[in-house]
């Protein structure tokens, strides 16, 4: 299969030096990545900042903000048959980004703030028999959040995880997840190492798609 994913954070810019973003590392979509490129699929990530290697066989575009993800994973939409958001991608963006350092004294306390581009949401539309794949990180009622989230982004299939547990979700190895289908199925999986879930994951992407 042809197969694209996201992975890492996008950082938003205040100004030339500063900027908002998350705890994101990338870990859980390289490893998405390196593990669907091992299975012989043909891979391509969208990656934010991060300091990880490009997976073996995989072909990497960088990308810092939000609005460039969404342009790169646009421009390859038509030629994947599975998207896999597996990216952090940061809520608000800065309204005004100075071009100058902004000095200390000069700083107003306050940063007016403006959602970024839902990506998911964007691309929901025409996906077809593309499957789309989500990842919903809560630290409170993360199920039910999940479940809300995989209808309103009209995906097949949402990975939830608790990021308030020490051994799941940022910066860690570990992940604990569970995978919310479209169709109804649920598979709560026990701690494992993020690519034993990329390896559950792709399970499940092969089985609905019927091939390997
Ligand atoms: O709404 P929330 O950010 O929790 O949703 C998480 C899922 O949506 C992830 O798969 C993430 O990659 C994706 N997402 C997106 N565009 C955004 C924010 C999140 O596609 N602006």
């Amino acid at each position: 299969m042809r197969i694209l994913v996201t992975a890492g954070p996008t950082r938003e810019p205040i100004d030339p030096v500063r900027f908002i973003s998350n705890r994101s590392s990338g870990k859980m979509g390289y490893a998405v990545a390196a593990e669907a490129a091992k299975r012989g699929h043909t891979v391509r990530l969208v990656s934010g900042p991060v300091s990880l290697a490009v997976p073996a066989g995989v072909e990497r575009a960088l990308v810092v903000t939000a609005e460039e993800m969404l342009e790169a994973v646009v421009e390859r939409l038509g030629w994947c048959e599975a998207l896999i958001m597996a990216a952090a991608v940061a809520d608000w963006r800065p309204r005004e980004v100075s071009p100058r350092k902004i000095r200390k004294d000069q700083m107003r306390m306050s940063l007016e703030l403006e959602r970024t581009p839902d990506i998911l949401s964007r691309v929901k539309d025409g996906k077809g028999s593309r499957l789309h794949v989500g990842f919903a990180a809560e630290t409170h009622e993360v199920l039910e959040s999940a479940q809300r989230k995989l209808a309103s982004k009209g995906l097949d299939l949402i990975v939830a995880n608790d990021v308030s547990q020490p051994d799941a979700g940022f910066e860690v190895d570990t992940n604990r997840v569970c995978l919310i289908g479209a169709d109804g199925t649920r598979e709560e999986l026990p701690v494992m190492a993020k690519s034993a879930v990329a390896g559950r994951i792709m399970d499940w992407i092969e089985r609905r798609s019927g091939r390997r």
